[in-house]
């Protein structure tokens, strides 16, 4: 899971690991807020209304969902159970609360928060972008404030500065992560048997 403040460059970051790598797949989440321009529904987003999202929550269709400045957000659960049965390393870029249920359900999975360097350069970026109203910025900050206190619930702090390095340090992170006994069940298992077997022979 990749979260990190609004404007932190969490949605570049993500582009850049699925072309740079083919290890990995995006989850798509479904949302109730607007399409910024140049979004495409079922590309960034699945944009639904109230009623469809509420639709799908009662279906038990979502891994988890969250409300976020006034908008729902949730994960697919069926998109995200295929791509991880074809191995894949799927990619969920949600905030805290949604991210915290899915380490609950998956303790395998891994957590990584994506910050500008500074709180100003953070500013800088959600101005710069342009998608938004004053008003949705000052919203966004000031739930930047709020998430940064959740920050020590995850697995490691990466500083998004310059993208290309940031891209091969997230990459890194995900590998050496797999060495964790955590997400090493299958092979603990089997080289216990395999000792077992071979103590057996010897007797
Ligand atoms: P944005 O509106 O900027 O695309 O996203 C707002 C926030 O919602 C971001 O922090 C993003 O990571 C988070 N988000 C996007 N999809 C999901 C989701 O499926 N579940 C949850 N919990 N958060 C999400």
């Amino acid at each position: 899971m990749i979260s990190g403040f609004s404007g932190a460059g969490k949605g570049t970051l993500v582009k850049r690991l699925l072309s740079s790598y083919d290890s990995y797949a995006l989850s798509v989440s479904m949302t109730t807020r607007s399409p910024r321009e140049g979004e495409r529904d079922g590309v960034e987003y699945f944009f639904a209304d109230r009623e469809q999202f509420e639709k799908k929550i009662r279906e038990d269709g979502f891994i988890e969902y969250a409300c976020y400045c006034d908008n729902y957000y949730g994960t697919p659960k069926d998109y995200v159970e295929e791509q991880l049965n074809a191995g894949k390393d799927v990619i969920l870029e949600i905030e805290i609360q949604g991210a915290l249920k899915v380490k609950q359900q998956f303790p395998e999975s891994l957590l990584l928060f994506v910050t500008p360097p500074s709180a100003v350069e953070l500013k800088r970026r959600l101005l710069g972008r342009g998608t938004e109203s004053q008003e949705v910025i000052a919203k966004r900050l000031a739930r930047a404030v709020v998430e940064s206190n959740g920050i020590e619930a995850y697995d490691y702090v990466v500083v998004n500065d310059d993208l290309d390095a940031c891209v091969a340090e997230i990459h890194q992170l995900v590998n050496a992560a797999r060495r964790a006994p955590v997400r090493s069940g299958a092979f603990i298992r089997r080289i216990r048997e395999e000792l077992k077997e071979l103590g057996n022979e010897g007797n």
